[in-house]
């Protein structure tokens, strides 16, 4: 990474004009991944004095601002209950707390990583982003979206519905990115299953879902075998696509029971 100028704008109309004004600027979260980039740019613009480090909650969501760390959110008792603790896990598995003070959500979103441990279990919940010009945009859509979005994610919101999560990541190593990763959850008696890091990013198995919702007696087994025909997977130097396969059918499978409310 190059740096020719660097800002620390006060204002979002600031940054965001700064932003414009050339696309060789660009924006710093954490700038943990920027670091191992070989972008050179012309101006950055650092977005430290925003004031976008927080976790709030009103009636209907729990809102992050875009420079939140991943660290500030572990340590938040919000996430110790919501869907079981589901992010928290998923929080654990990036790196060491050294990287998770620095690295930000907003970066994490932005970058929209393949093998992002936050995204999958993201994906399964009610989110909603807030860019400063663009508005509101769903989470889901902003991922599926080709074009680049040029302006700032000021923070992301969580709908407050209440209900059980799961999330586990597979990896070589306690450090390394994951093979696979999966998170489930359950919520109003619709199943949410999403697989990233397969090696695509992080997507949900909507057939599969589908079928759960359609069930009276759902089969935990068929809905992961579904799930795995029509998500994609691949071999990189990590895994072969055959065992990401076996990953997934296993840990849906388990995410499945574990999320699904227990009848006495
Ligand atoms: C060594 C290392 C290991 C990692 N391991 C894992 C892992 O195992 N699992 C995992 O899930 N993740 C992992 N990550 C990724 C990490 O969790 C973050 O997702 C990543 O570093 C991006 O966050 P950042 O704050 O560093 O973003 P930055 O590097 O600052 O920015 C990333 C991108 O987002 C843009 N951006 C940042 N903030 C905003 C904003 N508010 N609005 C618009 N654009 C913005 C930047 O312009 C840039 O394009 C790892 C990262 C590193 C450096």
């Amino acid at each position: 990474m190059k740096i020719h100028e660097y800002h620390r704008p006060d204002s979002l109309e600031h940054a965001y004009t700064l932003l414009q004004q050339d696309k060789h600027n660009a924006l710093i979260g954490g700038g943990g991944w920027l670091k191992l980039s070989k972008i050179t740019m012309e101006k950055a613009i650092d977005l430290a004095a925003l004031d976008l480090d927080y976790i709030k909650e009103d009636s209907n969501a729990i809102r992050i601002g875009s420079m939140t760390t991943l660290a500030t959110m572990d340590n938040h008792f919000l996430f110790d209950t919501f869907y079981s603790g589901m992010l928290k896990d998923a929080i654990h598995g990036v790196m060491g707390v050294e990287l998770r003070n620095i690295v930000t959500l907003g970066g994490t979103i932005m970058g929209k990583y393949p093998f992002s441990d936050i995204l999958t279990p993201l994906i399964t919940l009610d989110c909603e982003l807030e860019f400063y010009k663009e508005g509101v945009l769903p989470l889901t859509d902003f991922l599926n979206r080709k074009t680049r979005v040029n302006d700032i994610l000021v923070e992301l919101r969580i709908k407050k519905h209440k209900g059980t999560g799961y999330f586990k990541k597979i990896a070589k190593t306690a450090l390394d990115f994951a093979i696979l990763n999966v998170a489930v959850t359950y919520s109003e008696g619709l199943y949410k299953i999403a697989v990233g890091s397969r090696p695509g990013r992080a997507k949900l198995a909507l057939n599969a879902m589908q079928s759960l919702y359609e069930s009276n007696t759902p089969d935990f087994k068929k809905a992961a075998t579904k799930a795995c025909e029509e998500l994609t997977f691949g071999t990189t130097h990590r895994s072969s696509e055959t065992y990401r396969k076996d990953l997934a059918m296993e840990y849906i499978s388990r995410g499945l029971k574990a999320v699904t409310p227990y009848e006495d």
